[in-house]
């Protein structure tokens, strides 16, 4: 089953803890024992899993990333968001997270971030279940 998650976003660079959605997409498609697949498809926003309960965590990601690609760099790509394609792909652009007993088998700390790194825009998400008793 696909189904997908539009998200907006606010600012330039940004990571959003869409934990909560992603968990009730999967209570919706009741689904008992599976796997859930999170793929984004745009070049200039990835996903990651990190803690969700400090958000100082989220922002020293954005701060490291940034001291990696900054913005205003040396680039061969002239559009402006030459960073914000690098940043990209250093998070990646799916993830994967089992789901036990008909919830997201999250860490306690873990949370699903989307990662915004050419904002504001509307992002989506796709999220693909697998149910294994199916
Ligand atoms: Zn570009």
């Amino acid at each position: 089953m696909l189904t997908q998650l539009e998200v907006a976003t606010k600012s330039r660079a940004q990571l959003i803890d869409i934990s909560e959605r992603i968990e009730q997409a999967v209570q919706e498609a009741k689904i008992g024992e599976g796997v859930l697949y999170l793929f984004v498809p745009h070049t200039t926003a990835g996903i990651l899993i990190n803690e969700n309960y400090d958000p100082s965590v989220a922002q020293d990601i954005l701060d490291f990333l940034e001291k990696l690609a900054p913005r205003q760099g040396k680039y061969k790509h002239t559009e402006g968001n030459a960073d914000s394609h690098i940043k990209t792909a250093v998070v990646g652009s799916s993830a994967i997270v089992p789901i036990q007993k008909g919830k997201l088998a999250l860490g306690t700390w873990q949370g699903i971030f989307l990662c915004e790194f050419d904002g504001p825009r509307q992002r989506k998400v796709f999220l693909q279940l697998m149910d294994e008793g199916r």
